[in-house]
């Protein structure tokens, strides 16, 4: 059984978003993005990108799809007590457009993370966690955001470092794979 697709926003052929459906909607507000429910409209997808090596991934998955593949790949897209399997599936539109719609394919609850809390307060040092597949950099290994909050011993309700998003070696290698 396939399950359902879940939020789905559509990109132009200059990349920007031209519709998002109403799931995608609630999620943003959800994540706590209500600005981008409707303002989203009209801008370019690269504005909500990290930047570096995670935009080169998509650059090469919206290339292959406007050849005219439909590419599936699996991510993570965890709240703090809950981490979500997801899938995001591009597939060709006409005129250079693409669809990018995410499928839920698992959920499980987890003692929250206090690094992905949204209103946990914040120190002024950086931790780099992977957009894909949420594991963080820590003294060059890639660990589970859990891995990670015990490590540097973050406590629920303590302040804990700034994220910023980026992609781990091992999401790069096996998205360049999907597309290769
Ligand atoms: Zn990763």
């Amino acid at each position: 059984v396939v399950p359902p697709i879940h939020s789905v926003y559509v990109l132009d052929a200059d990349d920007r978003v031209t519709g998002v459906n109403d799931a995608w909607r609630a999620f943003a507000v959800e994540n706590g993005a209500p600005e981008l429910a409707d303002g989203v409209l009209g801008r370019r997808v690269w504005e909500f990108m990290s930047g570096g090596d995670a935009d080169a991934v998509y650059r090469a998955l919206f290339a292959s799809v406007r050849e005219g593949r439909t590419v599936a790949v699996p991510y993570r897209c965890d709240a703090p007590s809950r981490t979500r399997e997801f899938e995001l599936v591009l597939s060709p539109r006409s005129g250079g457009a693409i669809e990018c719609a995410t499928r839920v394919l698992g959920e499980r609850e987890r003692p929250p993370v206090p690094l992905l809390d949204a209103g946990a307060p914040r120190r002024d040092d950086f931790l780099h966690m992977c957009g894909w597949c949420k594991r963080v950099n820590l003294q060059d290994a890639w660990v589970s955001a859990e891995e990670a909050v015990q490590r540097l011993a973050l406590f629920a309700g303590g302040p804990v470092p700034r994220v910023t998003h980026g992609i781990c070696p091992d999401c790069a290698d096996r998205l360049f794979h999907a597309v290769a």
